[in-house]
């Protein structure tokens, strides 16, 4: 008998369900064609129906339970989704409760981002470390903060909104409210506003072009643009690096954990971007430069890594997973809950 979990990963625009065992083995994935513009509720019938038809399917086996990642800002205690950019209509909802209603189980909702911090802690690029901080890099910027093996919640569980750190106090506005956050210079949004910025400035002829060929110019074409040679492209990767190297460069002094992630779509890029994020890592954090890989401590020496993710889009789905598998995960939020009633 194999004991498993089901992991949800509910994105803006999809849904995906996967059983996966308590060694990290995937036993089934399923990928829905759930509209979430159709609305919560059609939503979460979806949802509760493809669970369902994976709990049956593995019925002779274990149910740990079920771990359900959304975008946004999560209120652990309540299981309330509060806010979230890419989930209209769900503010202030219960989401939580609507599923363990509907499905007469007990349900552990996370942050996707924090979920993908966990999958990659448990079997992606950090498998080996018990300590590890991730930076989604995608629509927006997420981020994760793992401390030995699981997630850092803060009293909420809303902490670890990395993307939101400042870079440049003056910077563009971000959609926290705030300016000159991260994801203004990281996210894909954040590049394809950089490259409109460019083309419209002048800088950029061809980007101009690529842009006027493409109706779907996206952060990937001006990427494929870097690789090519293109100027213009190229500075706009190096300044996804900056910011990148200076909100690195702070984790890894606040933390001095061994591990720092970084996933998501735009992480495919990590050429363009990488090489001038370690330098502005290696300028601003002196903590690093005291562990840094090729400096010259001896081999033994314990080492700050800076690395790619390994699971890419599927961390989420094996880190919801993961959460029913630890000790305590769902006490410590009802705890959490009773103690503040
Ligand atoms: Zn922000």
């Amino acid at each position: 008998m194999t004991a498993f979990a089901v992991g949800v990963d509910l994105g803006g625009t999809n849904l995906r369900i996967a059983a996966v065992d308590d060694s990290g083995r995937l036993m089934e994935k399923l990928t829905t064609g759930t509209q979430v513009a159709k609305g919560r509720d059609h939503v979460i019938d979806e949802m509760t129906a493809a669970i369902r038809e994976l709990s049956t399917k593995f019925k002779q086996d274990t149910l740990l339970g079920i771990g359900i990642g959304v975008p946004g800002i999560i209120d652990m205690e309540t299981g309330m989704l509060r806010e979230s950019p890419n989930l209209p209509g769900w503010h202030d909802y219960p989401v939580r409760d609507e599923i363990e209603k509907r499905l007469g189980t007990r349900v552990i909702l996370e942050n996707d981002a924090n979920a993908a911090a966990l999958g990659e802690q448990w079997l992606g690029a950090a498998r080996d470390y018990e300590n590890m901080c991730m930076l989604t890099l995608g629509t927006g910027v997420g981020g994760g903060i793992v401390m030995h093996g699981r997630v850092w919640h803060g009293f909420k569980g809303m902490a670890a909104e990395l993307g939101h750190i400042t870079v440049d106090p003056n910077g563009p506005a971000c959609g926290c409210g705030s300016r000159g956050c991260v994801e203004q210079f990281a996210s894909a949004t954040a590049v394809v506003r950089m490259a409109k910025e460019a083309i419209a400035g002048g800088r950029a002829p061809e980007l101009a072009h690529a842009q006027s060929e493409n109706p779907e110019f996206g952060s990937k074409i001006v990427y494929q643009m870097a690789v090519q040679g293109d100027r213009a492209a190229q500075e706009i990767y190096q300044k996804v690096g900056w910011a990148l190297g200076i909100v690195v460069a702070d984790l890894v002094n606040v933390f001095n954990m061994p591990m720092y992630v970084i996933g998501g779509g735009v992480a495919s890029a990590w050429d363009a971007f990488a090489p001038a994020m370690l330098k502005e890592v290696a300028a601003r954090s002196f903590v690093y430069a005291a562990t840094t890989p090729d400096g010259h401590q001896p081999p033994s020496s314990k080492k700050t890594i800076i690395t790619r993710a390994l699971l890419s889009g599927d961390a989420g789905l094996y880190g919801t997973a993961r959460l029913p598998m630890l000790p305590n995960e769902q006490k410590e939020h009802r705890g959490a809950r009773l103690r503040n009633a």
